[in-house]
C-alpha cells in the first residue's frame, strides 16, 4: 500500500526539529530509519501530516567516551554500533544483541533511538539497555531530563518519550571486561525474538562477582531478571541451572502463534543458563 500523503521536513539540528515538532503539533511524526515507521505509514496505521527525519542531524550519531559511561547518539545505525570498539569495550552486551537485529539492510538503516522509542517488546534492544542500566536523554520543548532504562519503557510500544520531544542520547555505564551474551529464540532466521536473553557478568577468579539479566519479550516491556542476578553471584561455571530457573519469575509473557506463555517461561529459564554460561566464557 501507499502512505498517505505528508509534509517532509528535515532539519538540521535537534533545535530546529523541535521548533517544527511543537509547530506540527500532534500532526508530526519523527523519522529515523523508518524501518518500523514506514510499514506502519504504508499501512495507513498511522497518518501524519508532517514527517520529521532525523537523518540529516549529525549530532545525533556516533559514539562517544563520557568518562564513567559511553554515549551513544540516538541516530547512530545498529551496524556502526556492531563494531564500535568503545562499545565492544564498554558495553559488549549491546554490540551481542544488536549483531541478532533483522539482517544486514536493516541494521544499515534502522537506528538504536528508534528501536528504543518503538518499544517492541520483541525487539532486542530493550533488553540489553534496561541490563546495562543506561541512562536516556530526553528533549523538548522544557528542556533536556534524563529517564532512567528501568523508567523509560511504559508498556507496550510506548516510552516515557512525549509529543514533541525527542530521545537525543543512551548513556551507558562502562561494564569494561564484562562478558556478554544474547541468546535470541527465533523460529526462522532474520526474525524478532519469540523469547530472548541478555546475560553479562563480571567474573572474580572462576565464578560471578556480578550479573546483569535482561529478558526480551517476556512481558508488554523489556524486564529485569533480578532473583536470577542475585542468584548467580558466587557461582561458578558448572553451578548456574538452578540460579537461572527463576528467570520468568515476575513476567506476564504473551501466547501468539510463536508459543504460548508457559513455553516461554520454559525457554527464558534455558536460555538464561546459555547466556550465563557463554558471558562467562567472554
Ligand atoms: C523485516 C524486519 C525485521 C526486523 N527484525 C527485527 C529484529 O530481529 N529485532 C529487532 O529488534 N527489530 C527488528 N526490526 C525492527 C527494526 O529494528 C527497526 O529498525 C526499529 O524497530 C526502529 O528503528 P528505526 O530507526 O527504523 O525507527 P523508525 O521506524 O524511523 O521509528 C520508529 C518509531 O520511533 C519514533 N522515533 C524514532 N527515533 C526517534 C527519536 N530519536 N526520538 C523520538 N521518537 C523517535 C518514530 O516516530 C516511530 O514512532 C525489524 C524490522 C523489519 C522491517
Amino acid at each position: 500500500m501507499i502512505p498517505t500523503s505528508f509534509d517532509y521536513v528535515a532539519p538540521t539540528s535537534v533545535d530546529e526539529a523541535l521548533s517544527v515538532l511543537a509547530e506540527a503539533g500532534d500532526d508530526a511524526k519523527v523519522l529515523a530509519g523508518g524501518q518500523s515507521l514506514l510499514p506502519i505509514l504504508r499501512m495507513r496505521l498511522n497518518a501524519p501530516e508532517k514527517v520529521v527525519d532525523l537523518g540529516r542531524i549529525e549530532a545525533l550519531r556516533g559514539v562517544r567516551d563520557g568518562g564513567d559511561h559511553i554515549a551513544i547518539g540516538a541516530m547512530t545505525p545498529y551496524c556502526d554500533i556492531v563494531d564500535d570498539a568503545l562499545v565492544r569495550e564498554h558495553a559488549l552486551l549491546l554490540a551481542k544483541a544488536v549483531e541478532t537485529v533483522a539482517d544486514p539492510q536493516i541494521r544499515h538503516r534502522g537506528t538504536v533511538g528508534g528501536a528504543l522509542v518503538h518499544a517492541d517488546p520483541a525487539g532486542d534492544v530493550g533488553a540489553p539497555v534496561l541490563a546495562l542500566e543506561a541512562t536516556l536523554v530526553v528533549v523538548g520543548p522544557g528542556g533536556e531530563r534524563t529517564v532512567a532504562a528501568s523508567e523509560f519503557f511504559q508498556d507496550l510500544f510506548e516510552t516515557s518519550v512525549g509529543d514533541g520531544e525527542l530521545l537525543t542520547e543512551i548513556r551507558i555505564p562502562k561494564h569494561t571486561g564484562w562478558g556478554a551474551s544474547y541468546e535470541k529464540f527465533v523460529r526462522v532466521s532474520h526474525q524478532w525474538s519469540i523469547v530472548a536473553v541478555a546475560a553479562t557478568v563480571r567474573l572474580d577468579g572462576g565464578s560471578i562477582a556480578e550479573a546483569r539479566i535482561g529478558l526480551t519479550n517476556m512481558g508488554s516491556t523489556p524486564l529485569r531478571a533480578t532473583a536470577v542476578e542475585q542468584a548467580l553471584v558466587g557461582k561458578g561455571a558448572s553451578d548456574l541451572a538452578e540460579a537461572c530457573s527463576a528467570a520468568a519469575e515476575g513476567t506476564n509473557p504473551p501466547s501468539d502463534l510463536n508459543g504460548d506463555a508457559d513455553y516461554r517461561r520454559h525457554l527464558a529459564g534455558v536460555l538464561a543458563r546459555r547466556a550465563v554460561q557463554k558471558a562467562m566464557e567472554g
